[in-house]
């Protein structure tokens, strides 16, 4: 082997080791650490994350993929390019932005988050305005820095979604906006919302946890690689393919929530889980994007576990563990129980027809901040205005409205496409699966989910980072993504939930 690439393997392969010992201290502090232990843990991991830029822009690793770039890239194979073309990344990104630069974000992230907080709190966004203003001046900077060929806003959304800009996003993100909000309004205006009232009660912890335990089994999760415990907000973390974990939070009131959220995070460990490490513990090998990787969730959750099938197979279990609150329900109820749309105004607990009219609002908002057509200390009148606009309701504070999300404390702009991406992906996917094992319906209503996975496994998650998220949406499915099987999606399952005939 060209002994720049094995260099260039072993430097690779202990950045993503250290990635691994990071990940799981992360783990940790979520699970297990004792609250006193918070102030050690912080150093720890800053001391951590100094090794790791240390070892990322290594001026070693310049040099090697210098080397490697010069002499022509037709001496390697796809894996290795691919490993070439990723660690070039990665060293770009970590390597063009001025210590300083780093550093202010850095330091703004970790002080966002707690004016963050205390500003919800006090429902007091004025508060919060100058942690946004100043991120929007670092964050045109950063970009200028890594993707000067890109607009600033574009530069932030490729850091999630590669490949993504304004201009792919607009016109779907448009689409959807046609469809979806006179859908909403046909299922307000015409329908009685299903009874829900059997998915109120106390629900036995224990009964809860075996129960997640189960069907996160059932569907495909390794235990012999991966763990399930409690946390604050569910998760999938993990320091390799072989030790994957997932998170949920129980609560006493309410099983869905807890349920769901396990087959979600089982989702993203299922991609994890099927990670081709045999290729090395290399870039090859790394999930892709934040939007495939929300597919691979929403798969789970929102196309397989909410379907009628996957009802019908579980409901007598599902009751068997809660005779007393479900004893009057039945498959057909309980389907239309757990697939009710109602507007309301927190993204994280909406349902799958309004949620991306919650992340639509945020894109537009923050498109607008970033071409300098919106203005930060307008947002709160901006965010209810658009409320109204797309879901009929007015948030009553803004701590339900523009304050209820992390991701500005942290300066991550441009991720919220990636779960409205994410979920058209899923929706594209398995179309794509329905036409190629026609009995997979069938499947799921016996339970036997080992093809659906196998399929998910050969496709998606073995390919790694070969391609591009267009290029693997292209390969998989036949097409680019198309709003339309989404769409296509929401409006035959909604229409036959609510009899309606005008959709
Ligand atoms: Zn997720």
């Amino acid at each position: 082997m060209n002994r720049h690439y094995q260099h260039l393997v072993n430097k690779l392969e202990e950045i993503t080791h250290l990635n691994g010992v990071m990940s799981t201290i992360g783990w940790d502090q979520e699970v297990m650490l004792p609250a006193g232990a918070a102030e050690a843990r912080a150093m720890q991991i800053s001391a951590l994350a100094g090794v790791i830029h240390e070892r990322m822009t290594d001026p070693q690793l310049g040099d090697c993929l210098a080397e490697l770039t010069n002499s022509g890239m037709d001496a390697f194979n796809e894996f290795e390019r691919c490993n070439i073309r990723e660690a070039l990344r990665s060293y770009e990104l970590e390597t063009k932005v001025p210590k300083r630069l780093v550093q202010e974000l850095a330091e703004l992230g970790s002080r966002g988050h707690g004016v963050w907080v205390a500003a919800r709190q006090d429902n007091k966004f004025s508060d919060f305005a100058p942690v946004i203003k100043r991120f929007l001046d670092l964050k045109q900077e950063w970009a200028q820095c890594v993707s000067p060929e890109l607009s600033a806003y574009d530069a932030n959304i490729d850091l999630f979604e590669r490949g993504t800009t304004m201009a792919t996003i607009t016109p779907i993100f448009e689409r959807l906006k046609q469809e979806l909000i006179p859908l909403i309004h046909a299922i307000q205006a015409h329908a009685v919302q299903p009874d829900t009232s059997f998915l109120q009660g106390h629900f036995a912890r224990d009964k809860q946890e075996a129960l997640a335990r189960q069907i996160s089994r059932d569907i495909g999760f390794d235990f012999d690689q991966g763990r399930m415990d409690v946390s604050v907000h569910p998760f999938c973390g993990g320091s390799h393919p072989t030790d994957v974990r997932i998170t949920t939070r129980y609560k006493d009131s309410n099983f869905v929530e807890s349920l769901y959220a396990v087959i979600h995070e089982t989702g993203h460990a299922l991609y994890e889980q099927g990670r081709p490490h045999a290729l090395g513990d290399l870039p090859v090998s790394e999930s892709l994007t934040m939007g495939i990787h929300e597919s691979q969730s929403l798969f789970w959750e929102r196309m397989i576990a909410q379907s009628k099938p996957f009802c019908q197979h579980y409901f007598e279990t599902i009751r068997a563990a809660f005779p007393d609150n479900l004893q009057h329900a039945s498959v057909d109820s309980f389907y239309r129980a757990i697939n009710t749309c109602k507007p309301d105004f927190i993204r994280v607990e909406a349902d799958e027809v309004t949620y991306p009219l919650h992340i639509i609002l945020r894109y537009e908002i923050e498109k607008g901040l970033f071409d300098g057509s919106m203005r930060v200390d307008d947002l709160p009148e901006i965010w209810n205005e658009l409320m109204m606009k797309y879901l009929g309701i007015q948030p009553p504070n803004d701590a339900l409205g523009v304050l209820q999300d992390s991701h500005w404390s942290g300066g991550a702009f441009g991720y919220f496409p990636s779960y409205t991406l994410g979920a058209m992906y899923a929706c594209q996917f398995y179309n794509t699966l329905l036409r190629e094992q026609p009995d997979t319906e069938k499947h799921i209503s016996n339970g036997h989910f080992a093809p659906i996975k196998q399929w998910l496994n050969e496709k998606i998650h073995r390919q790694g980072r070969l391609y591009t998220p267009q290029e693997l949406v292209q390969l998989v499915t036949g097409e680019a993504l198309n709003p339309d099987h989404f769409i296509g999606h929401l409006k035959h399952k909604y229409s036959e939930i609510y009899g309606l005939t005008s959709v």
